[in-house]
């Protein structure tokens, strides 16, 4: 007799209240990594939208200083992605 339990083919429904349990840290925040691109004060999270370049391409859409420069990356927010996406797409959109 094999006594096998497929208990991998239902899933189990856990109530949330369980699953949260430990350490909750709060995640309501807004945002909370600013953006690089100097006088802009918009968040470059990832759930807001937020990338992150490279120094180079930083440098090509907003010169030498116009951003800072974090652990070798540059955190941009959504709307100064759409700047440095608008720059450097010139490759690819060639109709006028
Ligand atoms: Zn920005």
């Amino acid at each position: 007799m094999s006594r096998r339990t497929d208990r991998v083919q239902r899933k189990v429904k856990i109530p949330s209240s369980i699953r949260k349990k430990g350490k909750s840290k709060k995640v309501e925040k807004p945002g909370e990594t600013p953006c690089c691109i100097a006088n802009c004060d918009g968040f470059a999270d990832k759930h807001m939208g937020g990338r992150s370049l490279s120094q180079e391409n930083g440098v090509e859409t907003w010169g030498e200083g116009g951003f800072v420069v974090r652990k070798n990356r540059v955190r941009v927010c959504k709307s100064c992605y759409k700047v440095w996406k608008k720059d450097n797409k010139e490759d690819k959109s060639t109709q006028y």
